[in-house]
């Protein structure tokens, strides 16, 4: 079976055609980074930074034509791909230095000359499964800190980013010893494989198939995590100047066509909703939508066919369930998955647009009597990976992100928008198991082997 990535913008433009990796090649694979690992995890913590600081180094050297194929491949627009070409530079950089970082701590021994120790060691070869959307930034804040902690890496990336994955993989190769980072293109199938074959297993994708990773795991043995989907909420108080509060919420909504598992999808308006949400079509109107590979491009095409069609058709749900279309709700013309940025409002809380993501550029206003209904609101979804609050009033920023049931919180910001130096991942259906990223990216990664040493005598 043969993998195929076309360009979504260019369907006709065939990115990569490459075999798929089947159970055999994935357990030889995994066998390969596995001798790899047992040297890799031998070498000193100064060889392995060395080695994720020359990574950095080779990415960085590409990076103009890393963010090309990124555009070309996944149709990011070229501004924020340029962005996350260097946020997976950083991602490298950042835990170049964690693998100098202490590798374990001391505790009271039964004297004053034993020792307590309980030190961290690698788990072996961490499998990652990774989704389409941030090609480079996600399959770097796995792989980079499994690897400064002394593990091997097995990539199967999404079939529709197995180009973007081949040539990061290519690039990094002459920085680490040989078969340390290995990819396994391949669908459900090599991902099940891979599961099957590794010592722990790192998922960021939709909640379905996190479930799925995170069962197999567990009835295997081994460690997961899953980072999955988000319908996330934007509060705006009344308090709030709406012009600003629209502009935000528009492009967390709308920015690479809402692809994004932090993205805006809901904005629920306390009191008067008119002139928020007025502000709020006029900014996404206002948006440039087209060639992702434009720099002036902040919405380009979805990634496929049926992407399209699930956003079409949501949006026509929605109006046919009572709500009012504000703007879009239909595909664009002409080649490419374009679909019009979509606003809809009237809709009750519990209507499919606002407890499903549907991930493209359709988001719902929901307008609420007070805060307490916001937060029912907010919090009325079975996910929960990001929320913001938009208010000029801190105590009420304070007292609503308390009361918000996401894992990121952020108040006068975007709900996208994520930082590789602090722990990232979501509450309910949106994450399973320990956080990724920043320090916490260690305690998945590793696992302490507690060690007493005594003095013979006395
Ligand atoms: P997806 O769940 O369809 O696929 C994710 C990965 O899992 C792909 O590599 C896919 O090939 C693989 N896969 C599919 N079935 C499998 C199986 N049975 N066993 C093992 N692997 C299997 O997701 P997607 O369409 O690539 O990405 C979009 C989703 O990802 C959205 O729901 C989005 O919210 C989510 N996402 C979440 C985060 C986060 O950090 N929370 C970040 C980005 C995207």
């Amino acid at each position: 079976m043969a993998v195929r990535s076309r360009s979504p913008q260019r369907p006709d433009d065939l990115v990569v055609e490459v075999t798929e990796a089947d159970a055999g090649a994935v357990a030889a694979a995994v066998e390969r980074a596995r001798a790899a690992g047992g040297r890799w995890a031998a070498a000193s913590a100064l060889e392995r930074s060395a080695a994720l600081g020359d990574a950095a180094d080779a990415l960085a050297g590409a990076a103009g034509e890393v963010t090309d194929l990124m555009v070309r491949e996944v149709g990011k627009p070229v501004t924020e791909a340029a962005a996350e070409t260097g946020r997976g530079v950083g991602i490298l950089r950042y835990y170049a230095q964690q693998a100098l970082d202490p590798d374990g701590e001391t505790y009271p021994g039964p004297g004053p000359a034993a020792l307590l120790l309980a030190r961290r060691r690698p788990r072996g070869v961490a499998g990652m499964i990774t989704p389409w959307n941030f090609p480079v930034a996600i399959p770097l804040w796995k792989a980079a800190p499994a690897l400064a902690f002394g593990n091997a890496v097995v990539l199967k990336p999404s079939p529709e980013a197995t180009g973007v994955a081949l040539r990061l993989a290519e690039l990094l190769a002459p920085a680490l010893p040989d078969d340390l980072l290995q990819v396994v293109p391949g669908g459900p199938e090599t991902g099940q494989a891979l599961v099957e074959a590794v010592d722990c297993v790192s998922f960021t994708g939709s909640v379905a198939v996190g479930r799925q990773v995170a069962l197999a795991a567990t009835g295997l043995g081994i460690p997961s995590q899953a980072e999955m989907g988000g319908l996330n909420a934007a509060i705006v108080l009344p308090d709030a100047d709406p012009e600003r509060a629209a502009g935000v919420v528009a492009a967390a909504a709308m920015g690479y066509a809402g692809q994004k598992c932090t993205a805006t999808s809901r904005a629920v308006v306390v009191g008067d909703p008119g002139p928020f949400t007025e502000a709020l079509v006029a900014a996404v109107r206002g948006l440039a939508v087209g060639d992702p590979a434009e720099p002036s491009t902040v919405v380009g095409p979805v990634i496929t066919e049926p992407a399209r069609r699930r956003v079409v058709e949501a949006a026509t749900e929605a109006a046919a369930g009572g709500g009012r279309l504000l703007t879009g709700g239909q595909a664009g013309d002409g080649d490419g998955w374009f679909v019009a940025p979509t606003l809809v409002d009237g809709l009750a809380p519990d209507a499919r647009l606002a407890q499903e993501e549907v991930f493209g550029p359709i988001a719902v206003v929901l307008a609420v009597a007070d805060e307490d209904e916001a937060v029912a609101v907010a919090n009325g979804v079975r996910y929960g990976l990001a929320g913001s609050v938009f208010t000029r009033d801190l105590d009420r920023a304070l007292r609503l992100a308390a009361r918000l049931d996401t894992g990121l919180i952020r108040v006068n910001a975007p709900t996208s928008g994520v930082d590789y130096l602090a722990p990232f991942g979501g509450e309910k259906d949106s994450s399973f198991g320990p956080r990724e990223q920043g320090k916490a990216a260690r305690d998945f990664y590793t696992s302490t082997r507690t060690i007493t040493i005594l003095p013979q005598e006395g």
